[in-house]
């Protein structure tokens, strides 16, 4: 590693500490802005140094780079949903990924066969990640943007293959170390390991995207850390560390929340069974029946309900009905009624999706339980109201040993004395699979388009009394 003026190396240090309390501000809703103010600003100084420290060849076309690419992420920043949040950041991950490895590229035909033990390994380590995260996220993205299929695609002895894949590419690997600088096996490297990206994601089912997204991410992170190897440069190792680490933290975190081990997101085609079945989906027996409810029913119930939890999941952001909801909790609560909203942590299509909702309704953050918080206070509530939520409502997840949500932690709506659920059919959520909190007695189902039933229960709450 090249000598770095202690100035410098002191620079990289603070932005290290400003990434590393960025990252714990982005912990709650709370501090999650200036979370992010801190880690830009870190960035920023990292730049600056590093700009400095090299022998820059062409600072035009640096600027040029950085306003271009600026210009395009502030840009699709702004427009994006907040429902396709998930495939923006696969695809910037995709392209950390890519970045990395053009950095591998770019230095192995620079050095050609004059290379150290130390660059071949980190060269080749680069190319394989960095491969993988870049044709992986491609996948990923296009699996949640319609333009490749959800379903997991799945073949006899899939995985088998990719051993067998997986082992040519370490042969290809172990050989470019023994001798250095050969471009043919190179380049077959390259094209083999962007296929291994593509055949790893592609049986993953597009409920699970959002798991592989942030495991992709932290991939990102390791062949960023691998670039900054390559390269010499030791703030690229400490970020690419800290995005590794964190990425997989969340990745754990989210497979704790679905009970559900990595290796069965990864390899256990999730969704496949059920999406085929047929007689998985909601709506598709006909012995059972529900009770629905009109807009008076339900307005009538809540006018006159001591308290309520509001269980928010997918529907809520796919009809951004978020402000009238915090808009009918206050009416509620200025009527006497407690209110609380009990926040699942896979509720929705990303971690923290209801939270970053909710806030952008100004509901206070104290207002917000989670899991463990609130999962005993449903008993005593007098109405649970889920809106656009299913899986994470779904009892079987507690008592059917066969459902694939079984041991899923959930939002135990159905203990509360009664359950309205807003949503426009029976459907089945993202698991695919029914949801007897439907059909029990004390539910009335208000199918409507969540927004459209707000603006309906507002109403009917504003003429009462
Ligand atoms: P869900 O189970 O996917 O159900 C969402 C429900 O919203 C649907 O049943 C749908 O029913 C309803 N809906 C859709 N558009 C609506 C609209 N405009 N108005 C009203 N309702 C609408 O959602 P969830 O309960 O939030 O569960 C999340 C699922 O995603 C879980 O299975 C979780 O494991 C998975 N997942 C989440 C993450 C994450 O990070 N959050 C990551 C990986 C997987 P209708 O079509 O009948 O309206």
């Amino acid at each position: 590693m090249e000598e770095v003026p202690i100035i410098s190396l002191l620079a990289y240090l603070v932005a290290a500490v400003l990434f590393i309390i960025g990252l714990m501000r982005m912990g709650t809703p709370k501090t999650a802005r200036t979370g992010n103010i801190y880690a830009a600003i870190g960035m920023l100084i990292a730049i600056i140094v590093t700009l400095l420290l090299k022998e820059v060849l062409n600072y035009v076309g640096i600027l040029i780079g950085m306003a271009i690419g600026g210009a395009i992420g502030g840009f699709f920043a702004r427009k994006v949903q907040m429902t396709q949040m998930p495939q923006m950041v696969g695809i910037y991950n995709g392209f950390g990924g890519g970045a990395s490895l053009l950095i591998a590229l770019a230095v192995f035909f620079d050095l050609g066969q004059n290379m150290t033990l130390e660059n071949s390994v980190t060269i080749v380590l680069t190319v394989l990640i960095g491969s993988i995260t870049l044709s992986g996220s491609f996948i990923a993205f296009g699996k949640l943007q319609g333009f490749v299929s959800g379903r997991p695609i799945t073949y006899p002895l899939q995985n088998i293959w990719n051993g067998i894949i997986f082992l040519a590419v370490l042969a290809g690997m172990v050989y470019l170390v023994a001798v250095p600088g050969n471009i043919t096996v190179m380049l077959a490297l390259v094209a083999v390991t962007l296929i291994l990206g593509i055949l790893l994601v592609i049986p993953i089912g597009g409920a699970d995207m959002p798991v592989v997204i942030s495991l992709l991410n932290s991939y990102s992170g390791i062949a960023g850390a691998a670039a900054g190897f390559v390269i010499g440069n030791m703030f690229l190792i400490i970020s690419g560390a800290l995005v590794g680490a964190a990425g997989f933290i969340l990745t754990r975190s989210m497979c704790k929340a679905m009970n559900r081990s990595l290796g069965n997101v990864m390899f256990g085609a999730f969704g496949a069974v059920t999406a085929t079945s047929g007689g998985g989906g909601a709506g598709a027996d006909g012995d059972k029946s529900v009770r629905e409810a009109t807009q008076e029913d339900v307005g009538m119930l809540l006018g006159f309900a001591k308290s309520v939890i509001i269980v928010p999941g997918y529907g809520l952001a796919t009809s951004q009905a978020q402000h009238l909801v915090a808009e009918l909790g206050s009416m509620l609560e200025e009527r006497g009624a407690d209110v609380k909203y009990a926040i699942h942590p896979v509720a929705g299509r990303m971690p923290g999706h209801m939270n970053v909702l909710l806030a952008e309704a100004n509901v206070p953050y104290d207002k917000l339980y989670d899991l463990d918080q609130v999962n005993n206070e449903f008993e005593r509530a007098d109405v649970a109201v889920v809106v656009g939520a299913n899986d994470v409502v779904n009892p079987d997840a507690n008592n059917m040993a066969d459902s694939p949500l079984y041991g899923m932690p959930i939002l135990n709506a159905d203990k509360s004395k009664s359950v309205v659920v807003i949503k426009r059919s029976l459907s089945p959520g993202f698991a695919g699979v029914d949801n007897p909190l439907f059909y029990m007695d004390k539910t009335m189902m208000f199918f409507r388009d969540g927004k459209q039933a707000f603006v309906e229960l507002i109403d009917e709450i504003k003429h009462m009394d």
